[in-house]
């Protein structure tokens, strides 16, 4: 029913507008009086009522459009804005306590799950180094997950040296149990060798067999672009070599794949061959105390990679990826918000807002990085009612203080964050 109608006959005391039915024996939460920026890329509700019941979102819109069931409990956010959980389309869990990895477990992948939560991302997908000890915890199997973020996992990379070698990890992933796809198509800046076409269009060939979209690691150009006309369903990382072009543009929108530029991952390479600026964060240093970077700050270890030719070369080529993603997001091309943190020395949470930070520096607006890290990495990789304030959808949503429209960097003034109706502790 059009609002102005619904309205009319609400005031005219015939019906009641967005309301759900009193008979249904829910418990309904309210949370009202904040500006309510949906992640659809729409215009945000002002003074909106965000209703929620059984972990979901019950209605949504404004005052004038959301009539309260009686006997509710209210959460007045006057001053305040929501935005929907945050969607890390490609992390990785479990590996990493602190700055060190090798410590996976199913209470470490529940932990750090818990930590990216807390830094208001409440789905992750990870793609890559996932074991079975996770597949009780993927999102499809638990939907029920309250403290702690919502996880799609890829399994193992897979690598093999001929095709039969490769198809035998898709065929153990898919035995596993995962909801993606991974490979990594890339030299290392030329110190190992890449995955061949042969391969990598067997593995691709055979994922979506199965019916799994793949993700694809790459680093060049050119094998972005043999990787689309291969089957690619994912670019999970930039373009670094080479500045984008109009055949890897029109590769990528008739393909409709979607691109997820992981800025943060170049900035780990080289940012601790100095102090970091954030490790004096507040926002850095709630979670991470200074313990935690010691080693970081070790001269030795900082020359180490002030002399390393990988980590400088990652540094001069971040412009490129920086101009790449404004490029294409000039175009069209959906992107996908993602960070790959989770490997030691890239911090869950903490790189999320930084990569935000970053993504407006490459020129994107507040609202294309807040549509990107919600609706648009949902859309990319199908998953399920998350990523929009919409009615029916988990509530999943964050809680600021100030509103990031005006400065992508208040994604860091979190006052709260609800996974499935639930605050987060
Ligand atoms: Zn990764």
């Amino acid at each position: 029913m059009k609002t102005r109608l619904c309205l009319v006959l609400a005031l005219m005391g015939f019906i009641s507008c967005s309301t759900p039915q009193q008979t249904d024996n829910k418990v309904y939460t309210a949370f009202t009086g904040a500006t309510i920026i949906d992640g659809t890329g729409a215009a945000p509700i002002q003074n909106g009522v965000l209703l929620v019941a059984d972990g979901r979102i019950a209605a949504m819109g404004t005052k004038n459009e959301v009539t309260l069931p009686d006997n509710i409990t209210v959460n007045d956010l006057s001053g305040k804005t929501i935005i929907p959980g945050l969607i890390n389309a490609h992390g990785h869990v479990g590996d990493v306590k602190g700055i060190e990895g090798g410590h996976y477990s199913k209470q470490n992948v529940i932990d750090n799950l818990s930590l990216f939560a807390r830094y208001g991302v409440t789905t992750v997908v990870s793609l890559g180094a996932d074991k079975g000890e996770a597949v009780a915890l993927r999102a499809v199997a638990d939907t029920t997950a309250t403290q702690r973020a919502r996880l799609y996992m890829a399994g193992e990379v897979i690598s093999g040296n001929t095709p039969e070698e490769a198809v035998a990890v898709v065929d153990q992933n898919d035995a596993m149990g995962v909801d993606f796809m991974k490979i990594r198509v890339d030299d290392n800046l030329g110190s190992s060798a890449k995955m061949t076409e042969e391969v990598y269009q067997a593995v691709i060939n055979r994922s979506h067999e199965l019916g799994y979209k793949i993700a694809t690691h790459m680093y060049y150009l050119d094998d972005a672009k043999k990787l689309l006309r291969a089957g690619s369903d994912f670019l999970a990382h930039s373009v670094r070599d080479l500045p984008v072009d109009d055949e890897l543009i029109g590769l990528l929108r008739e393909k409709k794949v979607c691109y997820c530029p992981t800025l943060t991952r170049e900035l780990s390479t080289y940012v601790y061959e100095d102090t970091a600026a954030f490790f004096s964060d507040p926002f850095f240093l709630r979670t991470y105390n200074t313990s935690v970077v010691e080693p970081l700050l070790d001269p030795a270890r900082q020359a180490q990679i002030r002399n390393n030719p990988s980590a400088q070369t990652y540094k001069q080529q971040l412009p490129t990826a920086m101009a790449n993603l404004k490029t294409l997001s000039d175009n069209g091309v959906t992107i996908a918000f993602g960070t790959d943190s989770g490997i030691p020395t890239r911090f869950i949470g903490y790189f999320e807002h930084l990569e935000m930070a970053m993504m407006a520096d490459a020129g994107l607006s507040p609202m294309q990085i807040i549509v990107s890290a919600t609706s648009d990495a949902a859309k990319c990789l199908d998953l399920k009612d998350v990523g929009k304030l919409v009615t029916g959808y988990w509530a999943d949503f964050v809680v600021l203080d100030a509103n990031p429209l005006e400065d992508i960097k208040n994604s860091k003034s979190i006052s709260g964050v609800w996974i499935a109706g639930e605050e987060v502790k």
